[in-house]
């Protein structure tokens, strides 16, 4: 562990209202001209803060900032000049680390002790990765003196706040572009302490501006002329939507969109870590995971055995209080995510899939859901093609690997999958058959600031992370 605590009983007045509940545009906290929003802490149903949101008027005033800082300040800045400013704004990020991996907790409803090892070493990682390339373009391969795109408008979704955040604007910093990043309605309090450490990191005014809103605001971003690419995180639906705004447009846009990956375990597999593997793939983040590896592919001659020991395994998970380090499952982020997941797992069971439910207590207020998985899932099931973005495993069998390809690329989407066998020789041959961004062998949800990371298909186009994620924010 990056650092070991138990977060002290003050910790939950962290979220505190303060200040910088506001948007944050050309270096300032301003009143924004939108209805506040509240959020909530989905562990106990309560509000947690009031957060002031932007008018169109707001947006304008961000928009334009950001030119100001992309044309006089940011833009021309030489590289080791702004790599200087992404160094301090990583260890910034690390001093801070407690503060915001608590109120992440709080705003999302993650186990603490994800937020603190996955999240926020995460963010850091790739703060400090893309300070790094900062100074480094000239030499990177993408041709002499590439040139930024200008003003970023960012859209990140609620799963991973922070981490998102960083994905969006590390990157974007690095290579000299300026941005306006729209948090989402349900998580926007740790972006808006990011803000707080821009000003800390005496970060020229307008590099970075951060819009609270709904989606509203987010289409306002995408339909803005003063910005030049965007870059959005979130679902399919909303993804086909924005590529319909930008269509017409010069805008330049990458999408990361949802994802239902298939873990495929094989009958050489090492049993007992494909069955961490697997927990780890569906029920890390409660499943709000884009790519969770909601299918479960097994073998059929070793699923009676596996079955076992995943039911056992998932047995020992403890839900309840995101805030105490022995937690294992969160809350769920939000009411209607909670209502979505129940409609999904009701369809399951209405369709003839045999559902188990893990027999832990449940905690009495706040939105929870016990880890659930279905056996006898049928590939033309709900459960099996549409993304639950919940503690929701469906298991389907195979035979051989050729039917074990077909079964898991039977998918519109296409982020991410599993392999789990002996056999080198298996992984990439089968590696090499799948329609998936990522495919991890005998490990899952395995993240590096270097590795690009997108989708194919309906997962969306472009890729973040790693010397290929540059490109999304260069002209070459
Ligand atoms: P969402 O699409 O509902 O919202 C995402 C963001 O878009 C929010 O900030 C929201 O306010 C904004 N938004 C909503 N309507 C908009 C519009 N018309 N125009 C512009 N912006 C709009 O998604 P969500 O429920 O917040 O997140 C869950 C989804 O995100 C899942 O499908 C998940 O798979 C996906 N996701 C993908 C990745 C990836 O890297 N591929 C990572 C995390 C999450």
């Amino acid at each position: 562990a990056l650092f070991d605590y138990a977060p002290a009983p003050e910790s939950r007045d962290i979220a505190n209202l303060r200040p910088s509940y506001r948007p944050f545009i050309d270096g300032e906290f301003v009143d924004g001209g939108g209805d506040p929003l509240k959020t909530v802490n989905p562990a106990t149903g309560e509000v947690l803060a009031e957060v002031g949101t932007v008018a169109p008027s707001d947006l304008d005033n961000a928009v334009k900032a950001a030119r100001r800082a992309f044309e006089k300040t940011w833009g021309p800045m030489p590289g080791a000049e702004r790599a200087k400013y992404l160094f301090r704004i990583a260890r910034l990020l690390q001093e801070r680390s407690r503060e915001l991996a608590v109120l992440e907790t709080l705003d999302n409803g993650k186990p603490i002790r994800e937020s603190r090892d996955a999240d926020l070493r995460g963010v850091a990682a790739h703060f400090f990765y893309h300070a790094g390339w900062a100074d480094k373009l000239d030499y990177a391969g993408f041709g002499p003196d590439p040139k930024p795109i200008g003003v970023a408008g960012q859209i990140i979704p609620w799963n991973f706040p922070l981490l998102m955040l960083a994905w969006k604007i590390a990157p974007a910093l690095a290579t000299g572009n300026t941005v306006v990043l729209k948090p989402a309605e349900t998580t926007p309090l740790t972006a808006l302490v990011f803000a707080e450490i821009c000003q800390q990191a005496e970060l020229p005014h307008g590099v970075v501006n951060i819009l609270p809103g709904a989606g509203d605001v987010g289409a306002q971003i995408v339909r803005h002329p003063g910005v030049d690419k965007i870059a959005f995180t979130g679902s399919t639906e909303v993804g086909k939507l924005i590529q319909r705004q930008v269509a017409g447009t010069s805008k330049r846009l990458t999408l990361e969109l949802g994802g239902k990956a298939a873990n495929i375990v094989f009958d050489d597999a090492p049993l007992d870590q494909a069955v961490e593997g697997v927990v780890n793939g569906i029920f890390f983040n409660q499943g709000h995971v884009c790519c969770a590896g909601s299918r479960l592919l097994v073998q059929e001659s070793i699923v009676d055995e596996l079955m076992d020991k995943l039911r056992r395994r998932v047995g020992t998970l403890r839900l309840g209080d995101p805030l105490d380090k022995n937690t294992d499952i969160g809350a769920i982020n939000s009411a209607e995510q909670l209502a979505k997941i129940r409609e999904l797992t009701e369809s399951g069971e209405a369709e003839g899939a045999v559902r188990w439910t893990s027999p832990c207590p449940m905690p009495e207020r706040g939105f929870f859901f016990a880890p659930t998985v279905f056996s006898d899932v049928q590939p033309s099931m709900r459960i099996a093609r549409e993304e639950i973005f919940g503690p929701v495993l469906s298991v389907l069998t195979f035979r051989t690997p050729d039917e074990a390809v077909a079964k898991a690329n039977n998918t519109p989407y296409g982020l991410s999958a599993g392999i789990w066998t002996e056999k080198g020789s298996r992984i990439l041959a089968v590696a090499g058959k799948l329609r998936a961004g990522v495919v991890w062998a005998n490990t899952f949800n395995r993240f590096d600031p270097a590795a690009p990371f997108g989708g194919y298909q309906e997962s969306g186009f472009g890729r973040e992370g790693g010397r290929t994620g540059l490109e999304a924010y260069l002209n070459v």
